[in-house]
């Protein structure tokens, strides 16, 4: 018999959504953040008074942070991208950005996350006359010193940098050259993105080209505002290790009436190759490439057993975190812990640090930090602490 009753459901380990505290203190796992879509509401007011920064739509804390998120529901992602004008306005020196990058780490650690990899720009930070490369500097100090602190308060805590280049720029393969430069000091990997219509990622194939050859690792935004065309070119072309969101791919799927699934051909390619997707649930809601939550197409992707991992991609634009982006997916599709743990492991092994330091996160932390987690929700439910 199927029991309906929720604390038996959950008992049984099924349909329950898992609370959130018990989200937080779950290890997790991110691979698509943006550094400059993640500072916290106070410093971005601090960072403009020091640097004499004016543009701010509000010096009150709380209510540009509010300011934030209502621009950024906007549901188009040109005036999505309008609100990092000011986040990068006000990192434009090494100082801010060690700051903005120590802030970062301290924040995902006391959000449980024990890896993650951050992308930014370096071309968007040099209008008061840093090098692309003093800027690479001042984000890994900031974000060693953010290890370090977070170590001496007892978090376990790794980080790989991830430099984006603009797709509406000509300046991919500097970039590109700046990531293996940098790759024995914390930069695991590369990216694009920006505006996707009118700017495929085909046209930086030098510097996906130059990175092959550099044996260097890359994912793509792509599938996020465009279709199919544009995930296509990101790996068929660009040769992709990974997609940030690649939404899109649900367009080459046809679920039939009675339940049927049908993949097209870049849809089986994925899957069998097992590429990941960076999914952003709350961002996609928000630029239009979702509907809701309950609509994504992470459901149907998870189903089918695509390399699907959760991520915030804008930390502030959506006020949003891990444990919130997990929790609303818990909500929404009755994710149990098995499942969280599932999307974990997936990020953690399409992450672009060494295979042996990604079994050692694995081992030594996700899949300990799950069972004690599912040891203690049982428990809270065999007790009647109950699970919301
Ligand atoms: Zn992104």
């Amino acid at each position: 018999m199927i029991s309906t009753d929720p604390m038996a459901v959950a008992a049984a380990g099924q349909f329950a959504p898992v609370p959130e505290d018990i989200v937080r203190r779950a290890p997790k796992v991110l691979l698509h953040d943006h550094l400059d879509g993640g500072l916290r509401p106070q410093t971005v007011i601090d960072l403009a008074l020091e640097s004499g920064y004016q543009d701010l739509p509000s010096t009150d804390a709380s209510a540009l942070a509010r300011w934030f998120a209502d621009a950024a529901y906007s549901g188009s992602l040109e005036r999505y991208l309008e609100t990092f004008k000011h986040t990068v306005g006000v990192t434009q020196t090494a100082q801010a950005l060690q700051r903005v990058a120590r802030e970062c780490v301290e924040d995902l650690a006391a959000d449980g996350v024990v890896y993650a990899e951050l992308r930014y720009a370096p071309e968007l930070h040099v209008e008061r006359g840093l090098t692309e490369a003093q800027i690479v500097e001042a984000v890994l100090a900031g974000v060693d010193e953010g290890v370090v602190l977070m170590r001496e308060q007892g978090r376990q805590i790794r980080i790989g940098l991830l430099l984006t280049a603009m797709r509406t720029a000509t300046h991919a393969r500097n970039i590109a050259e700046l990531v293996v430069a940098y790759r024995d000091r914390g930069v695991v990997g590369f990216d694009i993105a920006g505006a996707e219509a009118g700017f495929p990622p085909t046209r930086h194939l030098d510097a996906f080209e130059y990175l092959r050859r550099e044996n260097a690792h890359f994912t793509i935004h792509a599938g996020e505002a465009f279709g199919l065309p544009s995930i296509w070119e990101a790996i068929q072309w660009c040769g992709a290790d990974r997609l940030g969101h690649g939404v899109r791919i649900v367009d080459d799927i046809q679920v039939d009436a009675d339940g049927r699934v049908t993949l097209g051909p870049l849809a089986s390619y994925v899957r069998d190759r097992r590429i990941p997707l960076e999914m952003c649930p709350s961002s996609n809601v928000q630029t239009g490439a979702a509907t809701s939550i309950a609509t994504h197409p992470i459901g149907l992707l998870r189903k089918l057993g695509f390399r699907v991992t959760v991520n915030t991609d804008n930390r502030l634009m959506s006020g949003t975190s891990m444990t919130r982006e997990m929790t609303l997916l818990s909500e929404a599709f009755g994710y149990g812990l098995d499942d969280l743990q599932w999307f974990t492991v997936n990020a953690m092994k399409s992450s672009f640090i060494p295979f042996d330091e990604r079994l050692g996160i694995i081992n030594t932390q996700i899949k300990p930090g799950f069972a004690s987690l599912r040891e203690e929700l049982a428990t809270r439910i065999a007790t009647g602490a109950g699970a919301g």
